[in-house]
């Protein structure tokens, strides 16, 4: 087995002297090239202006495309850079042409932005929302999935990993059923890229979404959409400008053939440059060695946590990552993680308005959010469960 050399990743990524970060699920530390290449586009276009910059960097900026489609088994063609994951997931998602009756199958994790556009286009299209129900684990029932699929369903849309804890969901078993039924698949990936291999040609889904903030360590303000030669024809972007189409004449426009259509032409050319690096830096140590290292610390820090007094772990599914949620009794959990960040000790929090069919039905308002990325430590874990006993 490879292993991650922890001193050097450490020594790459300067955060890791100021905080102990475990707050990754929401945007990890950026590695030093990462940081270096987008200040190194910014400086060009700074000395040489803008559409000159990206000229002189064009193998640059097209390698990203590269490296996005080695990570998650895909073509550079399937692939569009997006400004976030959440724009990429919209655009797929709206590029389906909705009917009144047709359904959409999704899970009772599911991510907000993705719950409220399902409710909008119900609303507009009369389309039905079906949330598939939780086996006894809390993951995806995916045999009550496949008794759910009928000719009306014309989506199954699930996000991967939750934003609001450690569940992994049965992406691949997901991806059989889609398969079988000849439904559209579409996976957000948001919490998964980065933290553990995702392979869309074992996962079986026909669109993919990330950013690259999160656990692929790249800059804020950029992600991405995977998009299958298989549906791409069927889906024609909401918004069309001059670079996801051509104007072929006065009254005619042609769609261009891969994923660049979901693209807009203007875009922030550092942080694409950025995400190639740290998709690279990510392929170089081996998603396999991430994941090993990520489930290793989450699961020493559930071990701990679950001794505390006081501290109840909220954690679902029979696979588990590196997002850890948890409660303290009679600790408000904005309290929780305020008291940590005046401890340089970074987690977050998920409320309830993130994942409602979740929350809701487990009497949740809120859990505090740790989420462990390979280069922290046993002594950061140490010194969050250390900050947690004090009163
Ligand atoms: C963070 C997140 C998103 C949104 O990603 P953005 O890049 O912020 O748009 C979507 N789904 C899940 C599960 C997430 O955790």
């Amino acid at each position: 087995m490879v292993r991650i050399d922890v001193e050097r990743v450490r020594e790459d990524t300067a955060g890791c002297e100021r905080v102990a970060h475990l707050n990754n699920a929401g945007a990890a530390l950026p590695p030093r090239p990462v940081v270096d290449a987008v200040v190194e586009h910014l400086r060009l276009e700074e000395e040489i202006g803008g559409y000159e910059a990206a000229a002189a960097r064009a193998e640059r900026i097209e390698h990203t495309y590269d490296a996005l489609a080695r990570l998650v088994g895909a073509a550079r063609e399937d692939i569009a850079v997006m400004e976030n994951a959440t724009r990429a997931w919209d655009l797929a998602f709206y590029s389906l042409p909705w009917s009144a009756g047709d359904r959409i199958l999704t899970a009772r994790a599911e991510y907000a932005s993705n719950a409220i556009a399902f409710l909008q286009t119900a609303r507009r299209h009369g389309v039905q929302v079906d949330v598939v129900p939780d086996d006894e684990h809390g993951q995806l029932d995916v045999d009550a999935l496949r008794r759910m699929v009928d000719d009306r369903v014309k989506l199954i849309a699930v996000t991967h990993v939750p934003t609001q804890g450690g569940l992994v969901n049965p992406a691949a078993e997901i991806g059989k059923v889609a398969r079988e039924a000849g439904v559209v698949y579409l996976l957000d990936a948001c919490q998964s890229v980065g933290q553990m291999p995702v392979d869309v040609r074992e996962i079986g889904c026909d669109l993919l979404t990330a950013p690259g903030r999160k656990f692929l360590r790249g800059p804020r303000g950029t992600g991405f959409l995977y998009c299958s030669p298989r549906v791409r024809a069927q889906l024609e972007p909401p918004f069309l400008d001059l670079h996801a189409a051509e104007w072929t004449s006065g009254d005619s426009y042609r769609v261009r053939e891969d994923a660049r259509r979901f693209e807009s032409w203007e875009t922030f050319f550092a942080g694409k440059i950025g995400l190639g690096v740290a998709v690279d830096y990510a392929l170089d140590l081996g998603l396999d060695a991430i994941e090993d290292r990520v489930t290793l610390l989450a699961d020493a820090l559930r071990h701990r946590l679950s001794a505390l007094p006081g501290v109840r772990l909220h954690d679902r599914g029979v696979r588990q990552c590196g997002i850890v949620a948890f409660t303290v009794d009679g600790h408000d959990s904005h309290r929780v993680a305020e008291e940590l960040r005046g401890q340089r000790i970074n987690v977050s929090v998920s409320v309830a308005g993130s994942a409602r069919w979740d929350f809701d039905a487990r009497g949740l308002e809120s859990v505090v959010r740790a989420s462990v990325h390979y280069y922290n430590t046993d002594g950061e874990i140490d010194r969050l469960c250390a900050a947690l006993l004090r009163p």
